[in-house]
């Protein structure tokens, strides 16, 4: 069993709807868990999901899964936050701000209120907003309240990268950071495949060009919207990545939503940016070389987000 001696092995998750059951399989059948407890608004739908789910332990490793209370959550390692506004395909994240915002505001201090001290995994959009709403609410200190930012971005990235150039996925290194949304950035002056330069690895000159590469990524959540009515796969993979690195205390290089510290002259705001996450959380915050461009589209990036949280 991956879990430390020294944790619950419990993970919470608030949101039992398509990116909170899928989180709950993929912890389940990594077998990270112990114990996975489901809060919903609906408790019906929450004990549904919680029965289907432990029929499926006999088949893999022990885990109790159950639709639990604020109570039993604040006792978890983890607690991962789901619930919020889902949206339409097409549309922009930060028009879920003012319900995700009241969401959370509600959860966080449910959670609050029953001595939560634990890690808080933040999925909700527009989640650089709500991770930064939710670390004040809690009180938590900010290295304890990890946002998916632009992990999903990176891995959607990655999967365009490898298709085009026929590689491994997982040789391919770039990062995308910033907002998870429309003003999202990729850092090409740092894309590698195993060591050699993106822009000289063979077969790059057949690429999209940069911009429809952008396009594709910031455009890849609402592709699979628009056919399947909702993301939770990639969703779900990226917050167990997150879960790993905390449970398994990885020290991982993960581009998780953090509030930033004067990294890319950027203070006060949560972004998507490389950071090691281990067992206390966000660990370092990690500040890539970017070049003129990318510095001017983060800068981009932070004012969108600034305005969006000023306007509401
Ligand atoms: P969904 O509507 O399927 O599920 C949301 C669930 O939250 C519902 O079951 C609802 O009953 C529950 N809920 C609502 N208010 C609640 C409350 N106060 N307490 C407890 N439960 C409550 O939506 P979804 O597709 O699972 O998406 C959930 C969130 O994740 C959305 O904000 C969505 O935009 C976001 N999301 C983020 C990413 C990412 O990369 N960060 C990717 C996909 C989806």
């Amino acid at each position: 069993m991956p879990v430390t001696a020294t944790t619950s092995g419990r993970i919470a998750i608030i949101g039992a709807g398509s990116v909170g059951t899928a989180c709950a399989y993929s912890l389940l059948i990594n077998s990270l868990v112990r114990e996975l407890v489901l809060i919903n608004q609906s408790a019906e739908k929450a004990e549904g999901e919680a029965m289907d789910l432990q029929h499926a332990v006999p088949l893999g490793m022990p885990v109790r899964v159950i639709a639990g209370t604020y109570e039993e959550a604040a006792q978890s390692d983890i607690v991962i936050l789901t619930a919020g506004g889902a949206g339409k395909p097409g549309g922009s994240r930060l028009e879920l701000l003012d319900e995700s915002r009241k969401i959370t505001l509600e959860c966080i201090g449910a959670l609050k209120a029953e001595g939560f001290t634990g890690i808080l995994v933040i999925a909700t959009n527009p989640v650089d907003l709500i991770t930064h709403i939710a670390q004040r609410a809690s009180g938590l200190p900010p290295n304890k309240v990890i946002g998916s930012g632009t992990v999903i971005d990176t891995a959607r990235l990655r999967a365009f990268l490898a298709r085009d150039l026929g590689v491994d996925a997982r040789s391919v290194h770039a990062f995308v950071i910033g907002e998870h949304g429309d003003s999202s950035v990729i850092v090409w002056s740092s894309a590698h495949i195993a060591g050699i330069p993106l822009a000289s690895y063979p077969g790059a000159d057949r690429l999209p060009s940069h911009p429809d590469l952008e396009r594709q990524v910031r455009e890849a959540g609402s592709a699979v919207a628009t056919r399947k009515g909702n993301t939770s796969f990639a969703i779900a993979s990226s917050i167990t990545a997150i879960c790993e690195a905390v449970l398994r205390d990885e020290h991982t290089v993960l581009p998780v939503s953090t509030v930033l510290e004067g990294q890319y002259g950027l203070t006060d705001i949560c972004l998507g940016t490389p950071c090691i996450v281990g067992a206390s959380g966000v660990e370092q915050i990690l500040e890539l070389p970017l070049d003129a461009g990318e510095r001017e589209g983060l800068e981009h990036s932070a004012h969108v987000l600034r305005e969006a949280a000023g306007a509401s």
